[in-house]
């Protein structure tokens, strides 16, 4: 066995435990993990590090083809391999896949200008249901859907879901559900708007809890009711994912997927900070208490998974226009890891936990695994090292992401990503970039061919 790449002497991290374990990479894949210590090309000393599987980002918008003032692939996928995230499911709402031809169109476009791999998901159109066996045939991660209008994508309402939901369960296919009903926030934002209302405490009073609850608990309804496959995007509160967790016992094939910002910003921070923290579901959490639940609810599996919904404006972007007509969303990429390593730190998680969360679920739960999102023999040699004692305060200076600015900084947060592997080509060290077209098209599990 002749090895590229030996990472020696780190701590090896599933979600199982953690060990001592010198980890070999040959042709992209792991080929050895063991404490014996065969030759190699390179050795990479990690003696004091974490060595974690690649995380698995299932929820990315890099706007390219689309929006490419807002973010790019070289730039997203940059702030992606900087930050241990070496795949990205990636969709962007201005320029969706509807068709087989639009997934080709931007697979050749794509075709090295990413640093890290990546699927690509397709949006869901109502009334277009004969459009999903070709797209789930052609290699998409999944099925993108909202329940209500939003980005300038049309809604699906019960009864254009459960047609959705019927098609996908024929092939397989699974879904990505943006859950807020469109009746209670019409409802709501006719009324803000009767106000003249333009102050932050409009966002969580239009984008209202009860509204995402309502068209979660429908959604899920109908998963388990279609034999279908579906995860709830965004969980930003309790009562949503304990729902869910409901309809999972009672038999539905239902992940929920939360994200930084429901477990780390504050309801009264939307309203003080308006447009740089206008995205939809808005952050509910009102009190420490409030995150602890949500920390707890991650800790127990009862959400399942994290991802950023990395989807960045600029500060001038967010400055242009009233909070009305300003973009939705954060950016994310960079800060995701940093924030999960420091959650390990404070004990809020332990690094188990974050490997599972951030690494084995998504890559389970959108068939990506075994390939993806574990450190053993035949997997993808996507390694990420990590110094568990490292201390940095983040800042918007940091921030890879064309965005420029970060919702998290000024946060002090332990522990670091050192150097990050792609199928065993370092690709970030330092945050530094080393290698930004090395990333590669990762079929979904439907796909007839190998992609
Ligand atoms: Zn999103």
């Amino acid at each position: 066995m002749s090895l590229d790449l030996l990472v020696s002497g780190g701590t090896v991290v599933s979600s199982q435990g953690r060990r001592r374990a010198n980890v070999g990479v040959a042709d992209g894949f792991v080929r050895f993990v063991g404490s014996d210590t065969p030759a190699a090309a390179r050795t990479v000393d990690a003696s004091g590090l974490l060595v974690l599987p690649g995380a698995v980002d299932t929820h990315v918008h890099l706007m390219d083809p689309g929006s490419t003032d807002r973010e790019d692939f070289p730039t997203g996928s940059a702030a992606a391999a900087a930050a241990g995230v070496t795949t990205i499911i990636e969709h962007t709402h201005g320029q969706p896949v509807r068709t087989v031809a639009d997934l080709k169109d931007k697979r050749t476009y794509l075709n090295g200008r990413s640093a890290v791999d990546f699927g690509l998901a397709a949006h869901a159109w109502p009334g277009h249901t004969d459009a999903v066996a070709d797209l789930w045939a052609n290699g998409i991660s999944f099925f993108k859907l909202f329940t209500c209008t939003t980005h300038g994508v049309p809604g699906h309402d019960a009864a254009a879901l459960r047609a959705h939901l019927e098609a996908t369960a024929l092939v397989g296919a699974i879904s990505l559900m943006h859950c807020e009903d469109e009746s209670l926030t019409a409802h709501a934002e006719a009324l803000l708007r009767a106000e003249q209302r333009t102050d932050g405490w409009l966002l969580p009073q239009w984008r209202n809890r009860d509204a995402e609850v309502v068209a979660a608990a429908v959604a899920a309804i109908l998963v388990r009711r279609a034999g279908a496959r579906a995860v709830i995007a965004h969980v930003s509160h309790p009562e949503v994912a304990e729902y869910v967790g409901r309809e999972r016992a009672a038999g539905a094939h239902l992940a929920a997927e939360t994200c930084p910002q429901y477990l780390l910003l504050r309801e009264d921070e939307v309203a003080e900070h308006g447009a740089l923290r206008k995205f939809t579901p808005p952050a509910r959490a009102r009190s420490a208490a409030d995150e602890a639940q949500m920390w707890e609810l991650l800790r127990r599996g009862v959400l399942t998974h994290i991802s950023t919904d990395h989807a960045p404006s600029t500060r001038d972007q967010k400055a242009a226009g009233n909070l009305w007509d300003v973009h939705f969303g954060l950016p994310g990429l960079d800060s995701t890891m940093p924030l999960l390593l420091d959650a390990a730190a404070r004990g809020l998680l332990s690094y188990e936990d974050v490997v599972r969360v951030y690494s084995e679920a998504p890559a389970q739960t959108y068939g990506l695994w075994p390939r993806k999102g574990r450190i053993a023999v035949g997997a993808d040699g996507d390694l990420v090292l990590v110094d568990p004692q490292a201390r940095r305060v983040l800042s918007d200076h940091d921030v890879i992401s064309k965005a420029g600015w970060t919702p998290f900084a000024g946060r002090e947060v332990t522990g670091a990503v050192q150097r990050t592997f792609v199928r065993g080509t370092l690709v970030s060290e330092e945050r530094r970039t080393v290698e930004g077209d090395s990333g590669r098209f990762v079929p979904g599990p439907g796909a007839i061919q190998g992609g």
